[in-house]
């Protein structure tokens, strides 16, 4: 996986993102204020056209480039939280000019701990960590058993979206929805729903045979 892969990553990301918006703001509104999906949107935007305007080198490149645009353009907690994370997995690429399927893993796993650290979210907390925390579990199961990169992004992909599916019974004790306390039950959390929709670009991009 190359630099033009992690751009059609994000390009696809950012797509979905945008696509969805209303959906996300709309799940944000239940149990929040209501600006997750506008916030993405233009966090991925901006992220865009920082590709665009200083082409990256390297895949690393890539995700710090769009991480530094995600935290000065994305408001709420989500800005630092997904910024945070897309650097830190970037760095975690180091100079490489091509990644494997373990170096993705391993950049997945440090965009988990720095939203971990960061957000100092527990899984079941009803946050993005428990979309992203079962997708680094599956890719990690999926590449010991010998899958490739594009198999192993589905099936993070497929958790990703089974894990914030499964935020819906849950009562958050992070964020902004944790204010409602028991009233949060009963509603999706936007940022697991927002992660899942970054690792379906990342499969849809693996599938793709990029
Ligand atoms: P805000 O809540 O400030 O309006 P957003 O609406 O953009 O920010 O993002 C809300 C999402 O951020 C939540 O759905 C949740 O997934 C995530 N989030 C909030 N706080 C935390 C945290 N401490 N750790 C991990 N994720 C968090
Ligand atoms: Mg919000």
């Amino acid at each position: 996986m190359d630099t033009a892969f992690f751009r059609a990553w994000m390009r696809e990301a950012a797509r979905l993102v945008g696509e969805n918006a209303e959906h996300l703001t709309r799940l944000d509104a239940a149990i929040g204020d209501g600006d997750h999906g506008m916030n993405l949107n233009r966090g991925f935007t901006a992220g865009l056209a920082a590709l665009h305007d200083k082409p990256p080198a390297t895949p690393g490149d890539v995700l710090v480039t769009v991480g530094r645009a995600v935290v000065s353009k994305t408001g709420g907690a989500a800005g630092p939280l997904y910024g945070g994370a897309f650097r830190r997995a970037g760095k975690a690429l180091g100079d490489a000019t091509e990644v494997g399927p373990d170096e993705l893993g391993e950049s997945l796993r440090a965009a988990l701990d720095a939203i971990r650290q960061l957000g100092k979210a527990e899984d079941g907390d009803k946050t993005m960590v428990d979309a992203l925390a079962p997708a680094v579990a599956a890719y990690a199961e999926a590449v010991r058993d010998g899958a490739g990169g594009a198999d192993a992004a589905r099936a993070a992909a497929e958790a990703a979206e089974k894990g914030a599916q499964a935020t819906v019974p849950l009562q958050a004790r992070k964020g902004r929805a944790s204010y409602l306390g028991p009233r949060s039950v009963g509603h999706q959390d936007p940022g697991a729903a927002s992660t899942a929709l970054i690792l379906r670009a990342l499969a849809t991009v693996a599938g793709e045979g990029a």
